[in-house]
C-alpha cells in the first residue's frame, strides 16, 4: 500500500498517519526523516543534502529525489509506505512516479485530509499548551477543567504563531503551493479527499474505509 498523505497544517495529518502506520505496519516517511537520516548514514547524497542545508541553501531537487529513491528501495518500504511531504511540486510527482515504476510500484493512493481555512485558524487561534508537559487543550473543542493544565496542573500558553494573520498567511502559501499537486493526482484518478473536520475517531474510520476498498 503505496500512500502520500496530504493535509493543511494543523488538519490531524500527523496523527492519522501515526494511526495508519500502527495500522499496517509500513513506515512514514517524511522528507525530514529522510534527510537526517541519509546525513546520519553518510551517504553521498546525504553529504550533498548536508552541504546545501549548512550552506543555508535548499536542497536541489535531484539530491531530494535521490533521497527518496534510497529511500523508498529500503526493505522495510516492501509492504507499503506513507510518504509525507513529498513530493511538493508536479515535478517531484513526475519523479516519484518514476522511481515507483523502478521499484514495479505504483501510487496507491492520495489521501488528502481537507479542512477549510476558517476552521484550521479557529482550530490554532484558540489551542492552549500545557508549559510543563505539552498537553494540548482548546478553549472551545476540548476546554480545560480549570486555568491550567488538567493532567499536571501545568500553566497553559497560546503559541505565538497560533494567531489569525500567520494561520491565514501559512494557508495561502500551502493551498498555493499544492493546488497543482490536487490536479495532478486527481487526473491521475488517485486522488481521495477527506473531511478532516470530523472527530479524530471518525477521520480514521474513513482513512481505513477508503484504504479497504483499494487493492495494492
Ligand atoms: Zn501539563
Amino acid at each position: 500500500m503505496q500512500l502520500l498523505m496530504m493535509g493543511p497544517p494543523g488538519a490531524g495529518k500527523g496523527t492519522q498517519a501515526a494511526k495508519l502506520v500502527k495500522k499496517f505496519s509500513i513506515p512514514q516517511i517524511s522528507t525530514g526523516d529522510m534527510f537526517r537520516v541519509a546525513v546520519k548514514e553518510g551517504t553521498e547524497l546525504g553529504k550533498q543534502a548536508k552541504a546545501c542545508m549548512d550552506a543555508g541553501k535548499l536542497v536541489p531537487d535531484e539530491v531530494t529525489i535521490g533521497i527518496v529513491r534510497e529511500r523508498l528501495a529500503k526493505d522495510d518500504c516492501k509492504n507499503g509506505f506513507i510518504l509525507d511531504g513529498f513530493p511538493r511540486t508536479v515535478e517531484q510527482a513526475d519523479a516519484l512516479e518514476k522511481i515507483l515504476d523502478e521499484l514495479g510500484k505504483k501510487l496507491t493512493r492520495v489521501l488528502n485530509i481537507h479542512v477549510p481555512a476558517e476552521d484550521l485558524i479557529e482550530r490554532a487561534v484558540g489551542r492552549r499548551i500545557c508549559k510543563k508537559c505539552g498537553a494540548t487543550y482548546h478553549v472551545k473543542f476540548n476546554p480545560p477543567k480549570a486555568d491550567v493544565c488538567d493532567s499536571c496542573g501545568g500553566e497553559l500558553y497560546q503559541r505565538a504563531d497560533d494567531n489569525e494573520a500567520t494561520m491565514k498567511n501559512r494557508l495561502a502559501v500551502y493551498e498555493a503551493s499544492t493546488r497543482p499537486l490536487v490536479e495532478y493526482y486527481k487526473k491521475a484518478g488517485v486522488y481521495t479527499e477527506i473531511d478532516g473536520r470530523q472527530p479524530i475517531d471518525k477521520v480514521t474510520e474513513d482513512l481505513a474505509q477508503v484504504l479497504a476498498s483499494l487493492k495494492d
